[in-house]
């Protein structure tokens, strides 16, 4: 389609005087403008969407006593029933201040590597030793 300046021009202002028209003039481009637009859009909140589902709020310390519970259970030969181990858990982290990450999975596993374990153990140890001595059960 050629087009001289002129005529180019002519449409423009067409379009810009007769919106109606200028749809008529230009159906397909419109659309395919829409579209992209839309598409851009979707895939960008599809983007959000799932970021937001690998995104979790985890506690550090709570993760690195979960990691150690069972060990630290078995070492002190301490009863593993729900009860103590929740109770196990509970005064653990009342101990610890808490040291809360935002990301996801992949990254907070690399940061849970990272936690200094000296303290945690020193207090999950405690927490195994008193509930071995009173189990609440
Ligand atoms: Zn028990």
């Amino acid at each position: 389609m050629s087009q001289s300046k002129n005529a180019l021009d002519k449409d423009l202002m067409f379009q810009k005087i007769m919106p109606s028209t200028s749809r008529s003039i230009q159906p397909d481009e419109d659309n395919e403008a829409d579209t992209s637009l839309h598409s851009r859009i979707f895939a960008h909140s599809d983007e959000i969407a799932s970021a937001m589902n690998g995104i979790h709020v985890i506690n550090l310390m709570e993760e690195v006593v979960m990691q150690h519970l069972d060990d630290t259970i078995t070492k002190f030969n301490c009863c593993r029933c729900d009860q103590c181990r929740s109770d196990i858990i509970a005064i653990t982290l009342n101990e610890l201040p808490p040291k809360y990450v935002v990301g996801e999975r992949e990254h907070i596993e690399e940061l849970v590597k990272q936690v200094p374990t000296k303290e945690i153990l020193a207090a999950l140890v405690h927490a195994v030793i008193q509930v071995r001595s009173h189990p609440r059960h």
